[in-house]
């Protein structure tokens, strides 16, 4: 009795054994290199304001030679180099795809750091990988090499053109990387439909992706008024007239900021009011002048506005009630970002249906497993405003799920089990964008979009 039934489960066990050590001993360790190379490129140093581009390009050509993408160096400022990948596609006629990842990272405060922040440590006990980039964005860019890997080993071809490139100067502005090539003749080569870019961690369980940023106002109000005794009550003095002004702007960044704790808005939605600087007073070597009321006084603010607010309605208040001339008050921009794309348009990419490339980036992230929560809007800029500024299409998604947002912060980690889902993602996402057939696409889409 004991023979039969062993030979019989044998022959059911055998082939099931076979198949799951086949799978066990192949994707544990080709996730543990990955992994590795991931922690490898985490530990170049490429923190602002001395990043090290030569290393990070020297790695990633290596990384590129071989997942067998073809590779140039492009340097529209002098070192610092932007690394254009190409995955060449059956039809190169068809609008192609950007995989965009910036290779500089901020700096970080080492001492404060549970595990230096160049060394990429692998917690073992939490699966955590503590690194400056974990998060941003570091992260993305190998996810996308992983992933195209991936694809490759499968035989799979693309349709289109898969361009993947590692851009520096983001962290400073991106005004020496994105900026300069995007208005080059390499970029308009490249016959672009599509980029993806970076976004935000996200604490819950639905990945976030952005299809719009805010724009930064950067002023600066500046008051005066006659001076005076620090013993005399008067009107329109320089710091009563600023203070009128601060109080105003103060009211109205909580009204803002009560949408956002209610949940009514989301942080993209709203306009935010930050003071930067106060400067007045009348300086001596040990300080200030203490009985003497100053005849100018000055604030710096920080103003970030989405694409969705009217903007001259905006600048008439402030003219009228943050900054009149009426109380001596002017204002000046330091900085003054449109929310209008090249052709006047709000610089935002259209995230429904009516824009075909949506629902293709959608259900290639849920068919590999993941969930997308609302798009919003990114409280902050990334490079991706300078692809929607001359009217492409730009979503911008970090696949990290369940992860704390530590971008810029001390400890910045992404887990390891989170890294490799997200290559699972990607490579999902690519497959079909790079296969997606759409004649709307391909012939309208640059018109429209
Ligand atoms: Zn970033």
């Amino acid at each position: 009795m004991r023979i039969p039934l062993m030979a019989g489960l044998t022959k059911i066990l055998l082939p099931l054994l076979l198949l799951l050590s086949v799978a066990a001993a192949s994707s544990p360790s080709s996730d543990a290199e990955a992994v590795s190379r991931f922690q490898e490129y985490l530990r170049i140093d490429t923190a602002q304001p001395t990043p090290d581009y030569a290393a990070a390009v020297a790695f990633l050509r290596d990384q590129a030679a071989a997942v067998g993408l073809e590779a140039r160096t492009l340097e529209f400022a002098a070192g610092k180099p932007l690394l254009l990948l190409r995955w060449p596609g059956r039809r190169p006629s068809l609008p192609s795809i950007l995989l965009n990842s910036h290779t500089d990272v901020v700096p970080s405060e080492p001492k404060k750091w549970e595990h230096a922040p160049l060394s990429a440590t692998l917690d073992e006990a939490s699966g955590r990988i503590y690194a400056r980039g974990s998060q941003d964005m570091k992260c993305v860019g190998m996810q996308y090499l992983e992933a195209i890997r991936r694809l490759r080993n499968a035989g799979f071809v693309p349709d289109r053109n898969i361009y993947v490139i590692f851009v520096p100067d983001e962290e400073i502005g991106g005004h020496e990387g994105v900026e300069l090539f995007v208005a080059s003749k390499e970029f308009k080569e490249l016959n672009v439909g599509l980029v993806l870019d970076e976004g935000l961690a996200s604490p819950r369980e639905e990945y976030r992706v952005f299809y719009a940023e805010r724009s930064p106002w950067w002023l600066t109000i500046k008051a005066k008024g006659a001076p005076g005794h620090g013993a005399k009550l008067y009107d329109g003095s320089a710091m009563e007239n600023l203070m009128k002004s601060v109080e105003a702007l103060r009211r109205f960044r909580t009204a803002q900021f009560d949408l956002v704790k209610s949940e009514e808005k989301a942080e993209g939605d709203v306009v935010s009011v930050n003071f930067a600087y106060l400067k007045a007073g009348t300086p001596t070597p040990t300080g200030f002048v203490m009985n003497l009321q100053p005849s100018e006084a000055e604030v710096g603010i920080d103003i970030r506005i989405p694409p969705s607010v009217h903007t001259e309605a905006l600048e008439k208040r402030l003219a009228e009630e943050w900054a009149p001339s009426s109380r001596n008050l002017t204002f000046e921009f330091k900085q003054k970002g449109s929310v209008l794309d090249k052709l006047g348009k709000p610089a935002m990419t259209i995230a429904n249906s009516s824009n075909p490339w949506w629902p293709v980036f959608e259900e290639s992230v849920k068919r590999a497993g993941g969930k997308l929560g609302k798009p919003e809007i990114f409280p902050a800029s990334t490079d991706a405003r300078y692809f929607r500024e001359v009217g492409i299409p730009a979503f911008g998604f970090s696949p990290m799920a369940n992860t704390p947002i530590l971008l810029h912060d001390h400890n910045e980690f992404l887990s390891k089990d989170e890294y490799l889902k997200g290559i699972g993602i990607y490579e999902s996402i690519i497959k079909a964008l790079a296969t997606h057939k759409d004649d709307g696409i391909d012939e309208e889409s640059r018109a429209e979009l």
